[in-house]
């Protein structure tokens, strides 16, 4: 038997169309594009096409994105400044800080001056730990795609077994949350973890985030179990695959994310629905 395939790039698509008749009805209300400030230090190239990415994205759906390029070797007093002064300036209604941060700069100092209501990639402790608590938060985009996908392809999480690979604070411990805050009975996995396939067998939904190209083998998944592969990695051929075999993986699940095509299309316009929540929370409306 054959998965079902989750095309992310279908369900993005569907996304933006909704995301655009929101911005719409936004701009009526507040008489304003709403605004994503996206602030960069360095140039990093990949980092650079991102936020060309984000800023194409906003345009094409009636937001607006300001890009705030900073030099390699900005002072941590005014990277600090530039996101208090965005954190404080009522037309922007969320922040996005392109990470890494260049060595030297310290991540930590940067989030106090964040405000939590424009944390639009859910990386502030306090949506961190409302999240943890199981309370509405700005939510890491990447995690909050994949329940996207899990929700739009009508696949049951209530009461079932699921395990994350991987725990960073960015993609496996925000989804572990998630899948919990949707009633699933969650295991996180993470290199210490002995017998990963024997943890992988009894679940009905695994969600890979290790970047570790073919982790997960056909051998380690149930049968007819959903599969959401996260990971993102560049072979040696430039080519671009997840964390599961995805040619055996896809005989055996009952549902897979292809990669590319997968959770990654998803991920940006994720962004956008933190931008609409975050806009209408903190206006009130
Ligand atoms: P990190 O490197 O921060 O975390 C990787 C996690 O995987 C760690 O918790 C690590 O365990 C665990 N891990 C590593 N090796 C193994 C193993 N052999 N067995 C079990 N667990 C293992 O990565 P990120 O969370 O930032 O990213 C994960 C993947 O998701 C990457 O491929 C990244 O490119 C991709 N990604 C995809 C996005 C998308 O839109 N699709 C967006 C963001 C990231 P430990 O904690 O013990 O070290």
């Amino acid at each position: 038997m054959s998965a079902q395939i989750l095309d992310g790039r279908a369900l993005a698509q569907e996304l933006r169309a909704e995301a655009a008749a929101q911005i719409a009805e936004l701009r009526a209300r507040i008489d304003r594009a709403p605004t994503i400030a996206v602030v960069q230090v360095g140039d990093d190239p990949a980092a650079t096409r991102y936020v060309r990415s984000i800023d194409r994205l906003c345009q094409s759906l009636g937001a607006a994105c300001w890009a705030i390029a900073l030099p390699a070797n900005t002072e941590q007093a005014d990277l600090e400044a530039t996101v208090s002064s965005l954190s404080a300036d009522d037309r922007v209604d969320g922040i996005l800080l392109q990470l890494p941060l260049p060595a030297g700069l310290s991540l930590d100092g940067v989030l106090h001056r964040l405000v939590p209501e424009k944390d639009l990639d859910g990386i502030h402790p306090i949506n961190a730990g409302l999240l943890a608590q199981g309370r509405p938060a700005l939510t890491p985009n990447t995690p909050a795609g994949g329940m996207e996908l899990l929700r739009r392809y009508g696949i049951e999480v209530r009461g079932k077994r699921a395990a994350v690979v991987g725990r960073s604070a960015i993609v496996g411990r925000p989804m572990a949350l998630l899948l919990l805050q949707a009633d699933a009975t969650v295991t996180i996995c993470h290199s210490r973890t002995p017998d990963l396939g024997a943890v992988l067998r009894e679940c009905d939904i695994i969600a890979a985030a290790a970047g570790r190209p073919g982790l997960i083998t056909a051998e380690m998944i149930k049968p007819g179990a959903t599969v959401i592969d996260f990971g993102t990695n560049v072979l040696a051929d430039g080519s671009m695959v997840g964390d599961v075999d995805y040619a055996g993986a896809v005989e055996v699940a009952g549902a897979i994310t292809p990669v590319p095509g997968g959770t990654g299309p998803v991920t940006n316009v994720m962004l956008m629905q933190n931008l609409i929540k975050a806009t209408r929370t903190r206006l009130g409306i």
